[in-house]
Parts: C-alpha cells; structure tokens; sequence
C-alpha cells in the first residue's frame, strides 16, 4: 500500500492552484454566480494547460486515460467554481470518456482530437420530465430513415446546452423493443434545425444553466449515433459501462472540492471572528465542527482516489464508485451546513463564498444517481439485497 502522491499529480495540483488563484478569482467567480455566467474565456485557457485530453488515448492527441488526475482536476476547479468545473467535466468525462470507450474507429479519429484541444464541450439530455432515476424508460423516441436518424420528445435538467456543441441524447430507438436492449445515444448538434433551449430557474450551479430541450423532428446522420451502426440499440450498455463509474466519481469530484473550500473558508472565519472577547475559533463547539468537516472531508477524498486508483487499473469497482459517491456528497452537503453555521448570519448573504458551497453541495446527492439510488446498488453489488 502507499499513499503518497506521485509527483506528476503534485506537480499537476500545483499547476491547478496557480492557474484558479491567477484566472479564477473570488470576485470573478462571486459574478460569474450572480450573471449565471459561463467564462469560456477562463475554460479556453485551462484547455492550453492541456488537461482536456487527460481521458484522451495518446494517439488521439490526448495524454492518456488517467481518471485519478481527471478527479484532481475536477476537485481543484470546484474549490473556486462550478462554472469552469462543471464545463471541464463536460468536455473531458461527458465527451472525452464515452468516446474513448464507446466511440467508433471512425468518431475517436474525427472527435477525440478536438477534445483533447478543448474544442468540443457536451451536454447530457438523459433525465426527461417523467424520467428521473428511472432511465431506461425515456420517451425521446429516435427513428431511422435511411442514413439518418429523426428524433422527436423532450428532455429536461440537460445542463450547459446552451454553449454545448452536442447534447449527448439518451433515446428509445426501438420503442416495442425489450427493455434495456432498446435504447441509444445520438450526439445531436445544438444548432440542429427543430430543437429549441429553454432555461430553467435553478438554485446552485450558475453559469452551467439547466435547460429544458425540445425536439422536433430533428434530423442527424446515422453516424452521430455513438458506436456508429453497431451503437444501435446499445445505449443502455454504454450507459451503464465503465463511463458510469466514472460519473459517479466525477460528481464525488465536485462534492470534495466544495466542502474543502467550505472547511477552508470556515476556519478561517473562525479565527478571525470575535464574540465574547476571544476568536470564535477559542470555543470548543466550533473546534469540534471543524475537526468532524475535516474528518469526513478526509474520509470521502480516501475514497473518492481509491475508487479513482481501482478505475485506472481498469479494477471492477461498480461498489467502490457507488459508496464514494454516497459518501462524499453527503459528506460534503454536511459540510457546507457546519460552514454555514460557523459563520452564522454571515454564511447566509451573499458576501460570502459559503452560501454559494451550500446551494451548489446541495445538488451533489441528487445527480450522478441519487443517494437512495447508490445505496440500492451497494446493497445489491455487496450482495445484502435479499429477495422478500
Ligand atoms: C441542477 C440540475 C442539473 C442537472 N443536470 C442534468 C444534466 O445535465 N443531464 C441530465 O440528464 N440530467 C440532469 N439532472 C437531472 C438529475 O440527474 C436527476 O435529478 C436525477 O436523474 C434524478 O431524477 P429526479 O430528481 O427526477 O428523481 P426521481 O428519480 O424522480 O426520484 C425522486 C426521489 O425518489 C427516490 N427514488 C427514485 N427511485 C428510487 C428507487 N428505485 N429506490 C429508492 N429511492 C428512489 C430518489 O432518490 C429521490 O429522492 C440535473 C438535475 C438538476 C437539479
């Protein structure tokens, strides 16, 4: 066993630190909230650093697949902000990583470059206004006409669609067919005739709005549908292959780098702030918080690389992904309510970077599979689920 960072990793924190410190400052980040503001010029330059390409196959452009960095990344970006975390993941996870493993010969030579560039961002249009966890039953129905596909329905929560290049569309391809063996995936232009964005008032997350989308009739080549021609029908496959475990990591990701900033900020606070005479920090009620924050903190980084360690070995690790996201979102939502308290009136008004770690840890439970969905499939994979 050994725990120590390699010094690629060290080296690739430090890069990450330097570049939020220098590009992403809390002022611009506290705007970008409050404008719901995507700073493509911010996203442009942490391209150049070259970590789009860190799921992208060497001979692609890319540095390889390296999910253990891809989780840095994604922590250090969302201790400052999800509008550059949020983007990042889209390009590297939601377009990089299903092309690299579900992409055909002919869709990694065409795509795979421009992601490794910084060039392609995706959205996901999977959750549908009926449709929630429940997504093998999507009503977007996708027809073949000749060399082309026509898709018609709605999707709804499909975030960033609006500055996306492609919605990476979860549909029913064959709508009498069997469950689980009728579904695909199309990669369907944004700017696509018939389909139309419409944003949606949400709490957290600025700058990658969520969007309900409509398509009406859209018409895409057959060689949009990930997989190519063998991609017919094996959405659901793809969906549930090793890009899964890799989403729930990611949104794990997100979950660690909020509640570090959160615990950050909070300690701070505490030695700063006077009440009765003597730093808040002096009673032992606020010790005891920040010592469980940074406990739990602790705990869901462990198991967010370990699960990340296991998917780089190419390891089965469906468990350790579920309770990694389990964990560290709850861990995380937890943390940003102690920050809050420990800040008081302060952690509730816009003055303060708390009350954003608050409405953005909020969602981290709810995407990505619910916690109630991770802890089904950790009963079921460690085998506790006994039929009644
Ligand atoms: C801000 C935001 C951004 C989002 N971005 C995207 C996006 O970009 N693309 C996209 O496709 N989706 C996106 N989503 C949707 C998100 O992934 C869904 O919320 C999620 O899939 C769950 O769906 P639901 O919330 O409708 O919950 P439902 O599935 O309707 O569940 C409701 C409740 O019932 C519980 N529940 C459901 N099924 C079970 C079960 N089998 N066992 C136990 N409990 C269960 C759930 O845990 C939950 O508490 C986003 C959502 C939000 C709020």
């Amino acid at each position: 066993m050994n725990f120590e960072l390699p010094e690629h990793l060290e080296q690739l924190r430090n890069m990450l630190r330097r570049f939020v410190d220098k590009e992403m400052p809390r002022g611009a980040v506290a705007q970008w909230d409050a404008d719901n503001h995507f700073p493509r010029d911010v996203f442009d330059k942490l391209a150049a650093l070259g970590v789009m390409g860190m799921t992208v196959p060497e001979e692609y452009g890319g540095s390889g697949r390296d999910i253990i960095g891809t989780m840095m990344v994604i922590e250090e970006l969302s201790r400052r902000s999800m509008a550059v975390a949020i983007p990042y993941i889209m390009a590297a996870c939601y377009a990089g990583m299903n092309l690299a493993e579900c992409g055909s010969g002919l869709q990694k030579q065409e795509y795979l470059p421009r992601v490794a560039s910084g060039e392609l961002i995706f959205a996901y249009g999977w959750t549908e206004p009926d449709v929630g966890g429940d997504l093998a039953s999507v009503r977007t129905v996708a027809r073949r006409e000749g060399d082309e596909i026509v898709i018609s329905g709605s999707k709804r929560f499909c975030s960033g669609a609006e500055f996306s290049d492609y919605i990476y569309t979860l549909v029913c391809s064959d709508p009498a067919g069997e469950r689980y063996r009728n579904l695909s995936l199309v990669m369907i232009p944004t700017g696509s005739p018939g389909i139309s964005i419409q944003r949606m008032a949400s709490m957290g997350i600025k700058g990658v709005p969520t969007t309900d989308v409509s398509f009406d009739n859209v018409r895409v080549p057959v060689g949009l549908v990930m997989g190519g021609e063998d991609g017919w029908n094996q959405g659901w496959q793809m969906l549930t292959g090793a890009g899964l475990d890799v989403e729930k990591l990611e949104v794990a990701a997100m979950a660690v780098g909020i509640a570090a900033a959160a615990l950050d900020d909070a300690a701070q606070y505490a030695l700063e702030r006077t009440q009765f005479g003597k730093a808040i920090g002096a009673f032992q009620s606020v010790q005891h918080k920040l010592a469980d924050m940074r406990t739990h903190l602790e705990a869901a980084r462990l198991m967010l690389y370990r699960a990340a360690w296991l998917s780089d070995r190419h390891q089965s690790c469906a468990l350790e992904t579920s309770m990694a996201k389990l964990f560290a979102t709850e861990a995380g939502k937890t943390i940003a309510l102690e920050a809050q308290t420990i800040l008081g009136a302060y952690g509730y008004v816009r003055d303060f970077d708390i009350e954003r770690y608050v409405r953005d840890s909020l969602l981290m439970p709810i995407i990505g599979g619910s916690s109630a969905i991770q802890r089904n499939n950790i009963a079921k994979l460690a085998g506790y689920a006994v039929k009644g």
